[in-house]
């Protein structure tokens, strides 16, 4: 690992400079860069950017702060409303502790988020990295949110070899060096911005960066050898059954998946366990709770969750008198229905 030769401080001053002038001010979560921040916006649109793209969030975001303007509005809410206003987004704990901790806030801490990590890191849904954020991006406290973005920032500014994210804590703590006094959340934006804009993973555009003559893998002509990452691993593939079960009137069944697990209460088809030995057809339909004429499609539903790939195939069941229980929607009504990603694809054959 090379030191550059510029003190922490003066780069610094050099990011900020740049922020002020180049900073993105079109995310609906700040209205400029630099500046006051609202600590429920803070916390919302982090939650949201865990895993999951600005563009993909910004709509998200403008809908909740809409529906819930503040913490208090968003404690009140109905967890299924909630849920039904995050469908899309996935991830779904993340919703399913987004009201526990606005109620937690609310109620316990009359509607102020705490100021110093490990208060935050009380809360529920609130990690290490968003307790950084909301310290140093609301607060303007000495915290460094370290996140992808600043990952690949300064470790090639610092020419960091340790592998990533693994050891993501070497990265803070450098970042820690370079704090300015009452600006931390300037500092984190300005890094995060410089890593979205500038610093980017396949085409570093180091012509436009503040620290182009301090930066070492630029001048090692490797800026894209860092973040050093682990080999990645293959991500194995499920496969399952799902069931596309009608009734004569035209109703089709939907379920509400359990609190815990993936897709954990959000609203879907049945569907068998999503295992790597594959069951076929009739083994699959043998264990339902419904009895009807079926008809395997020719087609399977492909979908690719963080961990595995799944690999569903579709039965269609046309149940007859006393059907099972469950929740029966109009055919027609399906996709108006707040279904998960995986959910729409099954629905889209149908349609
Ligand atoms: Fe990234 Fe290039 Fe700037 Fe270094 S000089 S921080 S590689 S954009």
């Amino acid at each position: 690992m090379h030191m550059p030769t510029t003190s922490p401080h003066i780069l610094t001053d050099k990011l900020l400079a740049w922020f002020a002038g180049a900073g993105r001010s079109d995310l609906a979560w700040r209205d400029a860069p630099c500046g006051e921040r609202d600590p429920y916006r803070v916390w919302l649109a982090e939650i949201m950017l865990q895993q999951t793209t600005c563009a993909a969030v910004i709509p998200y975001f403008n809908h909740f702060t809409t529906q819930w303007p503040d913490v208090k509005a968003l404690a009140g809410a109905d967890t299924d409303d909630v849920m039904r206003a995050w469908a899309g987004l996935g991830y779904y704990a993340r919703a399913r502790n987004l009201v526990k901790c606005a109620q937690a806030v609310a109620d316990e801490r009359q509607g102020v988020f705490p100021i110093y990590e490990q208060d935050l890191l009380t809360l529920p849904g609130i990690g290490p990295y968003t307790a950084a954020a909301i310290t140093a991006i609301a607060h303007q406290g000495p915290a460094v949110p370290v996140d992808g973005n600043v990952i690949r920032v300064l470790t090639r500014l610092y020419a960091i070899e340790d592998v990533m994210p693994a050891n993501k804590d070497v990265v803070g703590g450098y970042g820690a060096k370079m704090l300015p006094q009452g600006r931390s959340g300037d500092f984190a934006e300005a890094l995060m911005d410089l890593g979205a804009t500038v610093c980017k993973p396949k085409n570093p555009n180091c012509a436009a960066c503040p620290w182009e003559g301090d930066c070492h893998a630029h001048a090692q002509g490797h800026a894209t050898a860092y973040p050093v990452k682990a080999p990645k691993k293959e991500k194995p593939t499920r496969k399952g059954w799902a069931f596309w079960v009608e009734r004569a009137d035209g109703h089709v069944l939907l379920e509400r998946r359990p609190d815990k697990g993936l897709l954990g209460g959000m609203t879907g088809f049945p569907t068998t366990h999503w295992q790597v030995d594959a069951i076929d057809a009739e083994q699959a339909v043998a264990g339902q709770p419904f009895e009807g004429a079926w008809q395997v499609l020719d087609e399977t539903v492909l979908h690719t969750f963080t961990h595995f790939h799944l690999e569903l195939g579709v039965i269609k069941v046309a149940v007859e008198a006393a059907p099972p229980k469950g929740l029966w929607c109009a055919a027609h009504d399906v996709d108006n229905q707040a279904l998960p990603s995986v959910m729409k694809k099954i629905s889209a054959l149908f349609s």
